[in-house]
């Protein structure tokens, strides 16, 4: 097994991932050349449009993806905190199915859009749940059943909905119920994928209320996936924002939403509802999102681009510093090094 030892708090290092797609047309490039850090005990929020490769990139992350779809290339390595507070690192990618397997539960769960994606309509709420623990742990029954009512308690559930069958909850108690198995082993990392995005806005916002304090109680790694904004703004500590297969920019979310160093962040920005307004879809950036089948020579993002320059249609950016937190992939910032802003660069 790939192998090595670091120090430090990253808990996912991405260097290079591809994730494809196989088509009658060609490959369709859903993660194109991903290089990202995750650190441990951060909340880490992927934005873009819809088709972006976000939720492709969550998926690649806990090793999920499904033929037609395969890895083209990259690496992904997991961390480990020793007693020794040494870091070992292991690529998820070089792993057998059965040993990422393990892992899930134990050391990353992942949230759905929709709970019925990972729960059985035909079993008990509490049969899923159990058999999730006993397929990671040795516990007993007793151990497993207290912590399964301590898990559905955080998510705000009634232990008699252990009884239950899925079809008898409402959308907001399965999303909770997904949340709780997710967490009964309390594993390092917790991907939720649109997590609230089918639920109606006042549940929607008291889970995310919900998941923030889980998140905080339990000190989890949490990577949120959404297009909307507003959450991003409410629940992540840093974002990286996704378009057509690749990170455009990644900056903690104060930096992103005041000084935003690319123009589809700002398109993203603009977006947002404002408070008595109606959305306002991608305000000033005309067009859609390019095919991942076909992407546009140079900088992918440059045919809807407000700001393109002659450059931006010949070479493609990629994701540089250009501050002590930030990247971006942008030629508008191809003459500062991190060290000339750190000195005064604008
Ligand atoms: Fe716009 Fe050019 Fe920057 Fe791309 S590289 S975002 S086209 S200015």
């Amino acid at each position: 097994m790939y192998q090595h030892v670091d120090s430090g708090e990253r808990l996912i290092d991405i260097r290079d991932l591809r994730v494809w797609y196989r088509t009658t047309r060609g490959p369709a490039k859903a993660v194109d050349g991903v290089n990202l850090t995750i650190n441990r005990n951060e909340v880490f929020g992927l934005a873009g449009e819809s088709g972006c490769g976000k939720s492709t990139l969550a998926k690649g992350i806990l090793g999920v993806i499904k033929l037609p779809g395969y890895f083209e290339g990259g690496e992904v390595d997991f961390c480990r905190k020793k007693s020794d507070s040494t870091l070992i690192c292991e690529d998820l990618l070089k792993m057998s199915r059965e040993q990422v397997r393990r892992m899930r539960w134990r050391d990353m769960a992942y949230i759905p859009q929709s709970a019925m994606n990972v729960l059985s309509p035909v079993a008990r709420i509490d049969k899923q749940m159990l058999d999730g623990i006993f397929e990671h742990t040795n516990w007993s029954k007793e151990k497993a059943r207290a912590r399964m009512y301590e898990c559905m308690d955080l998510v705000g559930l009634d232990k008699a909905v252990a009884r239950m069958y899925p079809h008898e909850l409402s959308g907001g108690m399965k999303q909770r119920v997904a949340i709780a198995a997710a967490i009964t082993l309390t594993p390092d990392l917790i991907i939720a994928d649109e997590p609230t995005t089918a639920l109606d806005v006042n549940v929607q916002q008291v889970i995310l209320q919900e998941l923030k304090e889980i998140r905080e109680k339990l000190k989890l790694t949490l990577i949120y996936v959404t297009h909307d904004m507003a959450v991003h703004a409410e629940m992540a500590d840093r974002m990286g924002i996704m378009y057509a297969g690749v990170l455009m920019e990644v900056a903690p979310v104060v930096d992103t939403f005041h000084d935003p160093y690319h123009p589809y962040t700002e398109g993203l920005i603009s977006s947002i509802p404002s408070i008595g307004g109606g959305r306002e879809r991608m305000m000033g950036i005309p067009g859609r999102a390019p095919s991942p089948l076909e992407y546009p020579s140079g900088c992918r993002f440059h045919p809807r681009c407000p700001k393109v320059m002659a450059i931006c249609s010949e070479e493609m950016p990629t994701l540089k510093q250009v501050g002590p937190e930030r990247y971006v992939a942008c030629h508008l910032h191809d003459e500062y090094t991190f060290e000339e802003r750190a000195n005064g660069g604008d």
